[in-house]
């Protein structure tokens, strides 16, 4: 009876653990925001200390990692994490221009396209609404 009830026990609890493998496996592979672009795997960090002004580049994974590190699972603007190179806590999200590879910050308060590259002036946003017309 008793190792009866045990071996129950098991099975129920192997068939839980197989039930929240599959559930972890959709809810971390579905997509965020949906969309396509190859590049939303890829995330870029760019340090603002004027001494150390490095980039980062990081997987969703990674990134991920250190949202959860900063004590936030979910983006928040303008959110600071420690820069690897330099370890100030002066690191920003930082997007890549697709056009000449810049690492730049967006400026969110312009009233541009906040994603325009500073150098050579291309939009993503912009280009998108371009061709929505
Ligand atoms: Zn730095
Ligand atoms: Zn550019």
């Amino acid at each position: 009876m008793d190792e009866d009830k045990a071996r129950l026990v098991k099975i129920i609890f192997s068939i839980a653990c197989v039930v929240i493998a599959v559930t972890l496996f959709f809810v971390l592979n579905k997509p965020l925001g949906g969309g396509a672009g190859g590049d939303r795997n890829t995330k870029y960090l760019l340090c603002t200390n004027e001494e150390c002004g490095a980039s980062q580049k990081l997987t969703k994974d990674e990134y991920y990692d250190l949202l959860v590190q900063a004590g936030s699972p979910r983006m928040v603007m303008n959110m600071a994490f420690i820069c690897s190179t330099c370890g100030e806590e002066t690191a920003y999200k930082a997007d890549k221009c697709i056009k000449c590879q810049t690492i730049f910050l967006q400026d969110l308060e312009t009233d541009d396209y906040s994603d325009r590259c500073p150098d050579c002036g291309h939009s993503k946003e912009e280009e998108r609404i371009r061709n929505l017309k």
